[in-house]
């Protein structure tokens, strides 16, 4: 039986892990207690002793690849870049919740909706811990939920050094174990891809507290990016502007630095391999393939998000959000539009594969 010994060879020590803390997690989960993630995200052994060899992290690590015929079965995945069942440009009809997200708000609000009608009990999220840090939050209550909305780095000038350690990710799949104590049994996950697939493994296997997870909320991912003093200095060069400047900073096709001013700086993302975390250039997962529903700003007007619906669960949950707490962008009407949405996405995912299998190739060239 594989263990968390063979994921530190096989993973860990050739740099492809992304810090998913899905190994982790569970192993905390079920009570096991031979792992836990450490200051710098990355899973370890906590007490070695006290692995029983269940297998299981090996298992539902998205870069071992034993399980990827079952999870493309679960989620009944097909190319070129998973399940499509509809695309839609969205916002929030909630000002409120508009002014506090990331693009359309459309997240938080399917949250709410989900919530207030006691569709969940809990949403694994992300809220704002720091200056340019997050930290996966295990939101109950709708002032949780809009609290956690939007992806802003605050960088308020008063405050007087950034964390040192701060990167883009937030390692959300941890709240799991709080998921489990609290015996929670109806939680919406918001997370990227890669979190998404390792939770779709779980599933799979039926292991705890997977079964808590009733929907699955992907965000598109182009990479996630390292916001250290060095790199920080490069963006200011780059983007002509100071960090006391900024009041938002946002992904879509380029990386939108938002300024106090409402002036946006746009920084091509090709130009910031040098801050992208290594192991998400192995990455191929763009559009979120295995989530219910995928978010992204990718070709959506400034303030809508592109929603991928991807099973019948996700379009259930869509459809019942409309009107009170949802608007649709009537692309019905522009046919266009739709189309050129749906060749962005594909356009992204094709790129983030092809560049995926080329690292790969360089990885085994290496290795030869
Ligand atoms: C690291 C990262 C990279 C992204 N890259 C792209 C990209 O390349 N192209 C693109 O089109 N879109 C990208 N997105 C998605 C985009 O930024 C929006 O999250 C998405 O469009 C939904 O917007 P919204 O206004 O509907 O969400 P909101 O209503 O603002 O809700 C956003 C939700 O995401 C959660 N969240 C915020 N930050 C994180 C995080 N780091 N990890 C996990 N959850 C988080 C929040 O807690 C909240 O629940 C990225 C998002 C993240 C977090
Ligand atoms: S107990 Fe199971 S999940 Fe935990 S480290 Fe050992 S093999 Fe992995
Ligand atoms: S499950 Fe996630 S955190 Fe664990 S080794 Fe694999 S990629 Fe890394
Ligand atoms: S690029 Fe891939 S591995 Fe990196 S954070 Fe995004 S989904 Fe995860």
């Amino acid at each position: 039986m594989k263990t968390f010994t063979h994921l530190m060879q096989e993973v860990q020590e050739k740099g492809l892990c992304h810090h998913c803390g899905g190994c982790a997690a569970f192993c905390t989960a079920i009570n096991y207690g031979a792992l836990e993630l450490g200051e710098d995200g990355k899973p370890r052994y906590s007490n070695k002793e006290k692995c029983i060899e269940c297998g299981i992290c090996y298992s539902i690590c998205p870069e071992i690849n034993e399980l990827d015929a079952e999870t493309n079965n679960l989620v009944s995945w097909s190319p070129p870049m998973g399940r499509i069942l509809g695309i839609a440009v969205a916002r929030a009809t909630d000002p409120e919740v508009r002014n506090r997200a990331t693009d359309g708000g459309v997240v938080t609000a399917l949250l709410l909706h989900l919530f207030e009608r006691g569709r969940i009990d809990a949403a694994i999220v992300s809220r704002k811990a720091g200056p340019f840090q997050r930290q996966p939050w295990l939101a109950r209550s709708r002032e949780d939920i809009i609290e956690a909305a939007g992806f802003y780095f605050d960088t308020l000038p008063n405050i007087p050094h950034f964390s040192e350690a701060y990167s883009t990710f937030s390692p959300s799949i941890v709240e799991l174990k709080d998921v489990a104590q609290k015996t929670l049994n109806r939680v919406a996950f918001v997370g990227s891809p890669c979190q998404v697939n390792t939770l779709r493994r779980m599933e799979v296997l039926g292991v705890v507290p997977s079964e808590a997870i009733k929907i699955h909320f992907g965000l598109f991912c182009a990479g996630n990016f390292q916001f250290g003093p060095e790199e920080r200095w490069r963006l200011e060069k780059i983007g002509n502007f100071t960090w006391d400047q900024v009041f938002k900073v946002n992904i879509k096709e380029e990386l939108l630095i938002h300024l106090r001013n409402k002036e946006i700086r746009r920084i091509p993302l090709q130009q910031l391999t040098f801050m992208k975390r290594f192991a998400c250039q192995f990455c191929e997962d763009y559009a979120a393939e295995f989530a219910d529903l995928s978010f992204g700003g990718l070709g959506a007007p400034e303030g809508w998000t592109t929603v991928v619906v991807r099973s019948p669960k996700g379009q259930d949950f869509l459809s019942k959000a409309m009107r009170a707490d949802i608007e649709l962008l009537k692309l019905k009407e522009k046919p266009l539009q739709a189309q050129v949405i749906r060749g962005k996405v594909l356009e992204w995912s094709e790129k983030k594969k092809q560049s995926a299998a080329e690292h790969f190739q360089e990885l085994e060239k290496e290795a030869v």
